[in-house]
């Protein structure tokens, strides 16, 4: 597993704001990543007022990954149309600039479309057989984040999101495990559900259960309910990235950051011996760590470390 920058904090994005060169623009992010010591980067776009089609080397040589932020409306005129060349611009970015993942926000359905989910569902599976095969073709994964419930999503449960996903094995899933958390899941209920779907990345921040989306959500570390240790075990063996979505000063970003790594680090520790013992018999390392049967290991985005 290895961290990518995606939030930089207030102070960070008001001094970004104040630059009016592009290139002075990436040497902060490169600044600030350097500082907190990221391995990757996970952009949206505009990345900060930045355009990210054309990003220098030296942001080049980070782990890029790409958040498509858009969240479809299936039921407005010509959205299909507009959803795929969204995803089409996304696919010609992470070409030029090798790009690892790139990743779609589930489609809306509002409470009062929720007749509708079923067709929602059939116009979204087709944007997935659509492109997922041409990501794949790219050696670029294609991941959907588990947004999920409420009024407000395709999917009304995490289970609903899963069943979707499986449907697609090469489908990678972006996890975001504050959204999950608030929805009111603990996390060894999360682990199960989507154990057997191909993680690719994670978004990071801590949360309450269970309160107002607004203040529940995208905490600091240490400031909410997740215990981190028990929800990233799965994952420090393998590739996937985990992205902080935190909303706070740039300060408080870089301790989440330091506390994330130092669990992850420790984890790692503790639990190599036992996966190089299980890979060695042939089995990775999260089924024995999710107590699962081993001809149903949970699937992440390839078995190599860190
Ligand atoms: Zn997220």
């Amino acid at each position: 597993m290895y961290f990518a920058l995606k939030s930089i904090g207030k102070d960070n994005e008001e001094k970004i704001n104040c630059l009016t060169s592009i290139s002075d623009k990436w040497q902060l992010i490169d600044r600030i990543a350097k500082h907190d010591g990221y391995d990757g980067i996970q952009f949206s776009n505009p990345f900060y007022g930045i355009p990210i089609d054309n990003p220098p080397g030296y942001i080049k040589e980070y782990r890029l990954a790409y958040h498509l932020d858009y969240t479809a409306d299936f039921t407005q005129d010509g959205e299909m149309e507009k959803y795929n060349s969204i995803i089409k611009e996304g696919l010609l970015c992470a070409v030029e600039n090798r790009m690892e993942d790139v990743s779609l926000h589930p489609p809306i359905a509002w409470h009062k479309d929720h007749r509708r989910r079923d067709e929602f569902q059939k116009k979204f599976a087709n944007i997935i057989e659509t492109w997922l095969p041409m990501f794949e073709s790219e050696g670029i994964a294609l991941s959907v984040e588990s947004h999920v419930g409420g009024n407000v999503f395709l999917h009304s449960s995490l289970e609903k999101y899963a069943a979707f996903m499986a449907r697609y094995p090469k489908l990678g899933a972006l996890i975001d495990v504050s959204h999950n958390f608030n929805d009111g899941r603990i996390i060894s209920d999360i682990i199960k559900i989507i154990g057997d779907l191909k993680i690719t990345g994670l978004h990071l921040s801590d949360a309450i259960s269970g309160a107002e989306v607004g203040i529940g959500t995208h905490l600091p570390v240490g400031n909410g309910e997740i215990d981190f240790s028990d929800f990233l075990k799965y994952y420090v063996h393998y590739n996937v990235y985990g992205a902080l979505e935190i909303r706070a000063t740039s300060q408080i970003i870089s301790e989440s950051l330091l506390k994330l790594k130092r669990v992850s680090a420790l984890l790692y520790k503790a639990t190599g011996a036992a996966a190089s013992f299980i890979e060695a018999a042939g089995t990775p390392p999260m089924a024995a760590a999710a107590n699962r049967p081993a001809d149903r290991p949970p699937r992440a985005s390839t078995s190599c470390l860190l």
